[in-house]
């Protein structure tokens, strides 16, 4: 991993839009990676989009949450995580205690897709964006919202309600699986899973480094 210190302390928290990315704050190369993203073609989706959402957050994130796709309101305003889930995240990031330089929020598919419905096409043509993003931010922690965001970014791993609210360690990097916060809107035993969890990374993310213990999932 880069060392942090590379980057500006005050790293901006602006939505990571192209014109944003000359900031010396943004990390060498994200501007052309965000270029390269709204301009792809690569698969059906991007006959349907109203925008691509590419990232919004801090450029020096201390923690990555990784969601699945845009929805209408995200796909509208071009802005991960702004509808009603987003809102749900936003209390959670405040309640963990990360202030707006310190997460970063991201979605596997960067296009609507139309029916609202994964589409595991897209994700996989996306997914060197992802890899890039991710090498790019070097985040200290990623948090996969969801099964499809666990199975994308720790394949192998077992299912959500089994790998949410733990520690995992992977490919140098430190994982903390969360529910879909969708998931805890809609059904209120989830909910309550969620906050449970949400105590669970509050407290990692302040227990001094190196003291929670991970799992490995390969
Ligand atoms: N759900 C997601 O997974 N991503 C968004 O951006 C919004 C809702």
């Amino acid at each position: 991993m880069r060392a942090r210190s590379e980057r500006s302390a005050t790293a901006s928290a602006a939505v990571a839009s192209g014109s944003e990315a000359t900031a010396p704050a943004f990390p060498s190369g994200w501007a052309e990676l965000v270029e390269e993203i709204r301009g792809c073609t690569r698969c059906q989706l991007h006959r349907t989009r109203e925008h691509v959402v590419v990232y919004r957050g801090g450029m020096q994130p201390r923690v990555l949450f990784v969601g699945e796709a845009p929805g209408a309101e995200e796909d509208r305003q071009g802005i991960p995580f702004v509808g009603r889930s987003g809102q749900r995240l936003d209390r959670a990031i405040a309640y963990v205690g990360l202030g707006s330089t310190q997460f970063g929020i991201l979605n596997l598919i960067k296009c609507r897709p139309p029916s609202n419905v994964f589409d595991r096409e897209a994700a996989r043509t996306c997914r060197p964006f992802l890899t890039r993003q991710v090498a790019l931010l070097d985040p200290e922690w990623i948090v996969p919202m969801g099964a499809h965001a666990l199975g994308t970014l720790l394949p192998g791993s077992p299912k959500i309600t089994d790998a949410a609210g733990t520690v995992v360690e992977s490919g140098g990097r430190r994982f903390f699986p969360m529910l879909h916060p969708a998931a805890a809107l809609h059904r209120p035993s989830l909910g309550v899973r969620w906050d449970r969890d949400l105590d669970s990374l509050r407290a990692v993310l302040s227990a001094p480094a190196g003291t929670s213990s991970a799992r490995r999932y390969r």
